[in-house]
């Protein structure tokens, strides 16, 4: 390696399940397509692996960007069977995007399933598999593939104890990116055999209290690991707040390394949003408004100047639901207003929906995935709910401040990296401690600085003026690629 790669770009496969405008669940989708595209302006040559679920081609074709079939089939033997992907092609805004295509096996359209068995943790297999095909069927050969959680975790395993993908180990750096250490695809021990994984069931690699740890095997076998905020990288260390995976955290801390995600600044901007009545920036609030006649309009409230406090995101506990909830009936009593949008566990939903029928004009709730009415929400209320048990960096509130909405958020994770608390340079407004007392507080906080619309103003200014693109973050990627493909002489990455 060394001098003669020196002169050209470092190639770098990103591999990713879900990559927004072409599919989405939550952040890792946002990242999956910001941050390669964010790569490239810093000229690493940076593409996308990510699969054809149903739609995915269609909704690529309505955006303009029609995909066009490489003449390239992937075949990867799996479950003693050979599984054949082709590929497709396309560009978004300037991004390649490689999409594999397999009918039989790309078939929820929710991407991930309730229950990961055999059956239903082959799709993630065959992409990860597919991820180390691509090279060769394209002939582009990446010098580092980047998998992002369990979903894409089985592809360091096998570079590392496959008979075959072991061959690569010489030739490709693997980097896992840990998003959320709360899912870990654990299965069941017989899949191994199916997999070609058989050599890596053991403490030291995919073996977790007798079963399979897809998450465990890639944290072991990956060069590089990256979590996506400083503070969630020393949290998932700590005794107790690693999901069981502390100590292996702790093991593994030499490889590890907080980068903090960023936002796609193109497409959360409310200076040229297509889904808001008009735009709007610090210098010219007026579209803002517009925006918050124009929701409260969709929830059939009249303006009587109340706050509006928003939450979008998935109804898991992880989100802070349970203190949430039961604090919104003592919310409502102060006057302001409360939307969600969002879907997830079915408690949640029901209890969400039982608390809109009990106040119909303070509490709106709409559950499922909608994005224009994300962006309309973002932009209309007023303060944006964020309790998170957990947070290993949050997106949401990274887009709320850009629109001028302000957090009201557990100090955690990446909320603690990203949102200030401080009277100089306040952003939002904070609570420590996991309860319903704090919540409130905080709560209570905001509505003061609402009352008093000089410190109210300062507050929006403050958090639209702050920079969450992905520049610095990109940056950093870029520099322990190269360091781990050996590009240039080791440097400090931190
Ligand atoms: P997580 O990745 O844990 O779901 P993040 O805050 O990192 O949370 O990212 C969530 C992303 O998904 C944000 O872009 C948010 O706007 C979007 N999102 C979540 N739920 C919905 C929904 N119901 N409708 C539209 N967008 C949603």
């Amino acid at each position: 390696m060394g001098k003669q790669h020196i002169l050209r770009k470092i190639k770098v496969l990103h591999v990713s399940p879900e990559m927004t405008p072409l599919s989405k669940v939550g952040g890792l989708a946002d990242v999956a397509f910001s941050l390669p595209e964010e790569l490239r302006k810093c000229d690493v040559d940076a593409r996308i692996l990510t699969c054809a679920y149903p739609s995915v081609l269609d909704k690529a074709k309505d955006l303009g960007s029609k995909p066009v079939y490489s003449r390239r089939t992937v075949h990867v033997a799996l479950n003693w069977k050979v599984f054949s992907g082709k590929i497709w092609k396309t560009f978004i805004r300037e991004l390649p995007v490689y999409i594999l295509d397999n009918p039989e096996l790309f078939t929820n359209e929710r991407i991930y399933p309730n229950y990961l068995d055999q059956e239903s943790a082959l799709p993630f297999f065959f992409l990860s598999y597919a991820a180390l095909e691509v090279g060769t069927a394209l002939n582009w050969h990446p010098d580092i593939i980047h998998s992002h959680d369990w979903s894409t975790s089985p592809l360091a395993s096998a570079v590392k104890w496959h008979p075959f993908y072991s061959n690569y180990s010489r030739s490709i750096k693997t980097v896992l990116t840990i998003h959320n250490l709360a899912h870990q695809g654990i299965l069941d021990p017989s899949l191994l055999n199916m997999t070609g994984l058989m050599e890596g069931f053991h403490i030291d690699g995919l073996e977790y209290y007798g079963l399979v740890n897809l998450l465990k095997g890639s944290i072991n076998s990956s060069d590089m690991i990256t979590t996506v905020s400083p503070t969630y990288a020393r949290e998932i260390s700590e005794p107790g707040r690693g999901m069981g995976l502390d100590g292996l955290i702790r093991a593994n801390s030499h490889k590890l390394l907080g980068i903090l995600n960023g936002i796609d600044t193109e497409h959360w901007d409310p200076s040229r949003d297509n889904f808001l009545p008009a735009s709007y920036s610090i210098g010219n609030l007026e579209g803002k408004k517009q925006a918050r006649g124009k929701m409260l309009e969709f929830f059939r409230w009249n303006d009587n100047g109340s706050p509006i406090f928003c939450n979008i995101g998935r109804l898991y506990d992880q989100k802070g639901l349970d203190i949430l909830i039961p604090s919104l009936p003592e919310l409502v009593e102060s006057g302001a207003k409360f939307v969600f949008l969002g879907s997830g566990e079915k408690h949640y939903e029901e209890e969400l929906r039982e608390l809109s029928e009990a106040y119909p004009g303070s509490v709106g709730v709409i559950t499922g995935f909608n994005e224009p009415l994300a962006h309309l929400i973002y932009a209309g209320a007023d303060f944006f709910l964020m309790p998170s048990l957990f947070e290993p960096c949050g997106l949401s509130q990274l887009i709320s401040m850009r629109y001028g909405t302000i957090p009201v958020a557990r100090r955690t994770g990446g909320i603690a990296d990203t949102v200030s608390d401080e009277d100089t340079d306040r952003t939002g407004f904070l609570f420590n401690g996991y309860s319903r007392e704090e919540l409130v507080g905080a709560v209570k906080r905001a509505l003061e600085c609402y009352g008093s619309s000089e410190s109210h103003k300062t507050v929006m200014k403050n958090a639209m003026e702050k920079d969450f693109s992905w520049k610095t973050s990109a940056g950093k990627y870029h520099r322990l690629y190269r360091e781990l493909a050996s590009f240039d002489h080791k440097q400090d990455i931190k």
